[in-house]
């Protein structure tokens, strides 16, 4: 197959069109042209009125060899890369039936743990899953408990159960991480046969909406198990096992909140950047970990039609195109970095805490992205080295400062803060809201924000809210509502690993995942999974790691 990109055709075109743009671009008689998919279809809307489509293409020609030839010096025409996804070893199930194996334990079943149980359950080796959380059917009535009733379930709730983070989001589907060996294809593929639209395959910012990722992960549930692999509910791991032994320190297993211990030499730690209990077992029991920086902020919200024709020029957006997003970044005066985090298109602002007498905010939507607002977390940047040095578990500290002034500033039953980026903007706290309807459930206190964030994100917020409003229309507009916080925008510390996956200090503990800083999103952490799959199977298998 020969690849094309950078195809660019009007919005509303036929398929003719495509297909004449093709023969054009790589001059064959259209006879010639057998074939053709779509890989990748993204649009450019830097031009309100002039939208443009770019495709990337893959066809089959006759004489493709000449063809490529004829255009080896043009960057846009390639012979299309093989992308399929082998596996690390052949011999999984051989090795799992030998005397005295030792199945892997993979350590929550968010996105990261369900591809490495996933891809390792494929493989023969028959790993066990242990969740802190519940089936995510029974999560999912613990998590409209909060949003409901007010009532919190701090093992059972958007952070954790059966899915991990992102099962209650808008689930995007794309990510900027370095893939040389397209292991994102692969969690895409897998994530259509457990039901996903086959269109997350080929748009170039997929999303698949909360309610099917539901069913999803219990179709993912399905396979593991009928692979062998084996799942533990309301399993809590406590303490990591650990023994040294000349001087190398190396897992044993996990014990339980329950006191039930699981034997294993290989285990996959994948539990979110909410684990803070969890972080300071491991933090006693030695393993190295170092802080990291991460972003504080708020949520804000828009009328999804305020962006749509600020972004699109058309309060009724084409179906292509889908309710309008955006992306901003603003560098502030006093050396912070402001930008958008998350944006959820026609979704609602959803409460995010984990633990008890906090509030913390983020954003999900349907597939349909139909609802009225559009939100997304406006976060500054902090670091360790500046804003909570004392170690590795002192942004936690930090985190949990700033949740619970939010709490505090709702007035308690986990109601938010929230403010109206008019009064925010000339300091003075909010009594009422104007236009825009906040979304966040329970419900939002009017009231003046710069009680939950530190001095210099209110100053960097001020700042980029006027600078956003030259980029994007109304942006700044008089009743565009902001709730706190939003702090969990990425793991506060990291767990480093070596090239071979394993943790510095521990042999046999392999870090995965948003939690120990190497993914921040579904996919990213989906793909981080495989790797880690991959260096536990080698590690079984008694070979490298070919980096
Ligand atoms: P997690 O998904 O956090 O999973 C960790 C799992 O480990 C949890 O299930 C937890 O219960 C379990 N666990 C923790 N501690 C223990 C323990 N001690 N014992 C046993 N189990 C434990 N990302 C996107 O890419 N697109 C989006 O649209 C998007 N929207 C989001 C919306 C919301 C509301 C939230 C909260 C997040 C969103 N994210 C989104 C971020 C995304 O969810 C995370 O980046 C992703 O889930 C990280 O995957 P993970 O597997 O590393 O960790």
């Amino acid at each position: 197959m020969i690849r094309l990109t950078e195809l660019r055709l009007p919005l509303g075109h036929d398929r003719a069109a495509l297909e004449q743009a093709i023969v054009t671009r790589l001059g064959i008689a259209p006879d010639a042209l057998e074939e053709v998919r779509i890989f990748r279809r993204g649009h450019d809307a830097r031009r309100r009125g002039r939208i443009m489509l770019v495709y990337t293409v893959d066809c089959r020609v006759r004489d493709a060899d000449a063809v490529l030839a004829a255009h080896a010096d043009a960057p846009n025409i390639t012979a299309t890369p093989d992308t399929r996804y082998r596996f690390g070893i052949e011999n999984g199930a051989d090795l799992a039936s030998r005397p005295g194996y030792s199945r892997p334990v993979v350590i929550g079943a968010g996105p990261c743990g369900l591809m490495a149980a996933l891809v390792m359950a494929q493989m023969g080796l028959r790993p066990i899953i242990v969740e802190r959380g519940k089936v995510v059917r029974e999560r999912t009535v613990d998590t409209f408990a909060l949003w409901r009733k007010s009532i919190l379930n701090p093992e059972s709730n958007v952070q954790f159960g059966e899915g991990g983070a992102g099962t209650f989001s808008d689930g995007k589907l794309y990510s900027q991480v370095s893939d040389p060996r397209h292991y994102g294809r692969k969690v895409l593929e897998e994530f259509v046969r457990a039901g996903a639209p086959e269109e997350i395959l080929y748009i170039s910012h997929p999303h698949v909406g909360t309610f099917r990722l539901v069913s999803m992960v219990e179709h993912i549930r399905a396979e593991i198990e009928a692979l062998g692999g084996e799942y533990h509910f309301g399993a809590h791991v406590d303490e990591l096992l650990v023994a040294t032994h000349d001087g190398v320190r190396r897992v044993e297993g996990v014990r339980l909140t329950n006191g039930d211990v699981i034997e294993s030499t290989h285990v996959i730690l994948a539990i979110g950047h909410s684990a803070r209990d969890t972080f300071t077992s491991l933090h006693a029991s030695g393993v190295a970990m170092e802080a990291k920086p991460f972003s504080i902020g708020v949520r804000i919200e828009h009328p999804q039609s305020v962006i749509d024709v600020a972004r699109y020029g058309t309060r009724t957006p084409d179906p292509l195109l889908g309710a309008a997003d955006y992306r901003l970044v603003h560098h502030a005066s006093n050396g912070r970095a402001v930008y958008s985090f998350c944006m959820c298109p026609g979704g609602t602002v959803v409460a995010a805490t984990s633990e008890e007498g906090q509030v913390v905010t983020n954003g999900m939507s349907q597939y349909s992205r139909a609802e009225r607002n559009a939100n997304a977390g406006i976060v500054v940047g902090v670091s360790p080295q500046v804003d909570y040095p004392g170690g590795p578990l002192a942004g936690i500290a930090f985190q949990r400062h700033w949740e619970r002034q939010a709490f505090l500033a709702g007035g308690g039953r986990y109601f938010a803060p929230a403010q109206t980026v008019g009064d925010f903007l000339v300091g003075r706290p909010s009594t009422s809201l104007g236009d825009v309807t906040p979304s966040y459930r329970p419900g939002v206190t009017p009231t003046d924000l710069s009680a939950c964030l530190p001095d210099f994100a209110i100053t960097a917020l001020r700042e980029a809210l006027p600078a956003f409003d030259r980029k994007l229309a109304e942006f700044a507009m008089n009743d565009a509502v902001m709730t706190g916080v939003e702090t969990r925008t990425s793991s506060p510390l990291r767990i480093p690993r070596g090239a071979d996956g394993q943790s510095i200090n521990t042999r046999g503990l392999y870090p995965a995942g948003e939690g120990a800083g190497y993914a921040g999103g579904i996919l990213s952490a989906g793909i981080d999974g495989i790797r880690m799959a991959e260096a536990v199977a080698l590690s079984l298998a008694g070979r490298p790691v070919d980096g």
